[in-house]
């Protein structure tokens, strides 16, 4: 038995879960938020049972002994020794670090050589590694990064048709991001349909704040909707997904703004919250839409179609899918989302249940017995991977 700390850090956040190995059985799990900020917020999680304090946390190091302590306070831990690893979420892995491995100086080197691709996820997930690695400084660190599952797309998928030199030179490529999240639902669907990963295709809708698709043929990604960035591919909470690139140019020179503000309106007041001018919360505009709002509903109607296009397009590109797969805030818990995405895709023989359709937040087959492709709910768990890789390489 072991306890592996599973960890997400985000610029002014750091949730945390902490797991029994091999068992993967959650001991405890939280969030510290605020960080930085007057009046953070610490969260702790035992037996189901929630604990919340206000205090200021002044950086992410401060974060980590805070945690630490109370879990001895607690009694979770009788002292440090007791956690044999961490497994760090790291958002980015570009093509230098493609798959889970343990994080010492060579690791934090690689990922401040490409700190420029993920800024603003990149830094954060620096910090969190290195107040933990001061802390914790004598076991082992592992880094599972979001863009490691999608290293299998062949190139026809991850290169753009862009100068050349542009990829050779400044690593201009789709890298793709959720693998962690991607790669967890692929495999359960899987392993509930009573087949191993190579044997099935899956279409995987991970449908949260931030959202992307991904094509998993015989295991393996080998296309999806993200790219250089997150930005890309479908119109998400704030986010725009695709548009003409030719856009930011035009709206740089009709507002009078930088690039960079362009790109930030893109990524922060768009999708869901630019088109409706509500919400970038589902529930909101669901509410909204119901309620006879047309923009609440256009934003949810331009997103369900994009969604159906990618599906469509992935279901030729794999020559076929034996399940789709919807996961995260939205794909989990709202069954008007999923019931619109498979209604446009019912030419592919793609039918649900509707009451089955219901469901919320836990696995279950949503497809009818005729259905020629199986769709399911799977709540992701990006967690349980992380802590899988970190125990196997505490391991090895
Ligand atoms: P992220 O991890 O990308 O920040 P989440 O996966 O937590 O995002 O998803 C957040 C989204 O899930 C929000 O739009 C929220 O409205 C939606 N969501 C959560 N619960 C429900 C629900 N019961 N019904 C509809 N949408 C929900």
């Amino acid at each position: 038995m072991a306890k592996i700390m599973a960890v997400n850090a985000g610029s002014s956040s750091l949730k945390f879960q902490l797991l029994e190995m091999p068992e993967e059985k959650v001991i405890t799990s939280g969030i510290v938020e605020r960080i930085g900020l007057k009046d953070s917020n610490f969260m702790i999680k035992l037996n189901g049972e929630k604990q919340e304090e206000t205090v200021d946390i002044a950086d992410h190091a401060v974060a980590v002994r805070m945690l630490l302590d109370k879990l001895i306070n607690l009694g979770i831990i009788q002292s440090f020794d007791e956690i044999e690893g961490v497994g760090h979420r790291i958002v980015h892995g570009a093509s230098v670090l493609t798959k889970s491995c343990i994080i010492n100086e060579k690791e934090i080197a690689l990922l401040e050589s490409i700190i420029d691709l993920g800024p603003l996820h990149l830094g954060p997930n620096l910090t969190g590694i290195k107040a933990f690695k001061k802390v914790l400084p004598n076991i082992k660190h592992i880094g599972i990064f979001d863009t490691a599952f999608h290293q299998t797309m062949p190139e026809e998928a991850f290169m753009y048709a862009v100068p050349y030199d542009w990829y050779e030179r400044f690593q201009v490529r789709k890298y793709g991001f959720h693998g962690t999240s991607h790669q967890y639902v692929s495999e359960r669907v899987a392993s509930l349909m009573g087949k191993k990963p190579i044997e099935v295709n899956v279409i995987v809708c991970h449908i949260g704040n931030g959202a992307s698709i991904c094509a998993v043929k015989q295991g393996k990604s080998v296309d999806t909707t993200m790219g250089f960035t997150p930005l890309e591919g479908i119109p998400m909470g704030t986010r725009s997904g695709n548009i003409d690139p030719a856009i930011i140019e035009y709206m740089m020179e009709k507002k009078g703004k930088s690039a960079k503000e362009i790109t930030n309106i893109l990524n922060k007041q768009s999708g869901y919250i630019g088109v409706s001018g509500i919400s970038s919360d589902s529930r909101d505009l669901v509410r909204e839409s119901e309620a006879g709002n047309h923009r609440a509903k256009l934003a949810i109607e331009i997103q369900a179609k994009r969604i159906a296009d990618y599906i469509a397009s992935y279901y030729v590109y794999m020559g076929g899918a034996d399940a789709i797969v919807f996961t995260a805030g939205i794909g989990e818990n709202a069954p008007s989302t999923r019931q619109n995405i498979i209604e446009r895709i019912r030419v592919l023989g793609a039918e649900i249940d509707l009451k089955k359709n219901e469901v919320h937040g836990k696995e279950q087959l949503i497809s009818t017995p005729e259905s020629k492709i199986k769709v399911y709910v799977i709540p992701t768990n990006e967690e349980v991977m992380i802590a899988r890789d970190t125990y196997q390489l505490c391991h090895l």
